[in-house]
């Protein structure tokens, strides 16, 4: 696989007004869309940084993927996201090598994203998520 850099970090949160306000004031700029992703049951919140965003996540639905890490394991850094080119092409890249796949296709992620998540069993115990802005079009 070949990212071109770190879309985003993906931060679960209990509470996303008030962490919201929280990060408004830790980074001294405002957040920039607040949109709900009812297929991955979660409300968000982005930041933006350089080429970077940040994403908070609060989840919809407590059995839902936030639902359940935050019981497990508390607020915390919950995903790293890559940028990708043509993520249908990285998927088959990473099933031939074997790397296990939360999504076997891409999902309808925030931001207009196209997301699909590796499983951290492959990853080193970190969840990865790659992402295609359709919107960009190939470099
Ligand atoms: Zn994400």
């Amino acid at each position: 696989m070949s990212p071109s850099h770190i879309e985003h970090i993906g931060i679960a949160v209990k509470d996303l007004k008030s962490a919201v306000r929280l990060y408004e004031n830790l980074l001294g700029r405002e957040c920039y869309k607040i949109e709900e992703v009812p297929g991955q049951k979660v409300r968000t919140a982005f930041f933006r940084i350089g080429e970077v965003k940040i994403e908070l996540l609060e989840s919809t639905d407590p059995e839902g993927p936030i639902g359940k890490f935050i019981e497990k394991r508390g607020e915390g850094v919950h995903h790293i996201a890559f940028a990708v080119n043509d993520i249908g092409k990285q998927l088959e890249i990473a099933r031939d090598n074997n790397i296990g796949l939360i999504n076997e296709i891409p999902q309808e992620g925030a931001d207009g994203l196209d997301i699909a998540f590796i499983h951290p069993k492959s990853t080193s115990g970190v969840l990865i998520e790659l992402c295609e802005d359709k919107r960009s079009g190939p470099e």
